[in-house]
């Protein structure tokens, strides 16, 4: 089958006080379908930069980006929405969720504005929730939640609209040791039961050997 995603050539470049900084040089990387991939590496070496471009959250990169078969790196503000919209969730460190919404309205509201029905969608939020041991927690609202509840409605979130791939960038960097591992064994069990590929950015060498496979990012280059 088709990669979910093909990455080549990917390049990008920062200037910093007035250096230029190369932080990804030529960047290759292809995700099979259902395939979860860590992606490791050092603070700074890059991990940000590269799911910033894959997730089509920044220009000024070279290089091309297929997400489901589609050349996504060129494609105009419009496609980049829709290919974000229709095939990519996101996970991040920090959850992002909104705060004055419940747990469950958290995880609808991507599917509404994705054109789910409210009841179909609302369904499926519970049953993701559920499926993370937060069927008791759906009307909770964030700040009621603990930090590994949060990422857990973030997780589910990012799978709301069944993504072809999901990007995590550390998931579970901000949990203590052992809520991390709990939580990324869920995420994973979830991704894995849902079909998703995912991209997860760790620098967490023991995290990382949970996955499928390891890419490690060093020097702007994988290996
Ligand atoms: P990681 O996620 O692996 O910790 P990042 O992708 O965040 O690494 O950062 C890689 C390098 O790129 C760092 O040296 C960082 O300072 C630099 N960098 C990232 N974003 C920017 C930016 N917007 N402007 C300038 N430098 C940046
Ligand atoms: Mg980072």
């Amino acid at each position: 089958m088709s990669d979910v995603l093909a990455v080549s050539g990917l390049k990008r470049s920062f200037s910093q006080g007035g250096a230029t900084i190369d932080v990804l040089r030529g960047v290759d990387l292809h995700v099979g379908p259902g395939e979860i991939v860590a992606l490791l590496g050092p603070s700074g070496s890059g991990k940000s930069t590269l799911l910033q471009a894959v997730g089509l959250l920044e220009g000024g990169f070279e290089g091309s980006i297929r997400i489901a078969g589609e050349e996504a790196a060129r494609a105009d503000n419009a496609g980049r929405t829709r290919i974000r919209r229709d095939a990519l969730g996101f996970v991040y460190q920090f959850h992002h969720l909104l705060p004055d919404f419940s747990a469950v309205e958290n995880v609808v509201l991507p599917q509404l504005i994705h054109g789910a029905e409210t009841d179909v969608a609302t369904k499926r939020a519970e049953a993701l929730l559920s499926a993370l041991g937060l069927g008791h927690r759906l009307t909770h609202r964030p700040s009621q939640l603990s930090g590994g509840e949060q990422q857990r409605v973030a997780v589910a979130r990012a799978l709301a609209n069944r993504p072809a791939l999901v990007l995590a960038d550390e998931p579970t960097g901000n949990l203590d040791e052992g809520t991390a591992d709990i939580v990324l064994a869920e995420f994973l069990r979830l991704v894995r039961g849902e079909g998703s590929a995912a991209l997860v950015a760790t620098h967490n060498e023991r995290l990382a050997m949970k996955m499928d496979r390891v890419v490690r990012l060093h020097d702007g280059q994988l290996s």
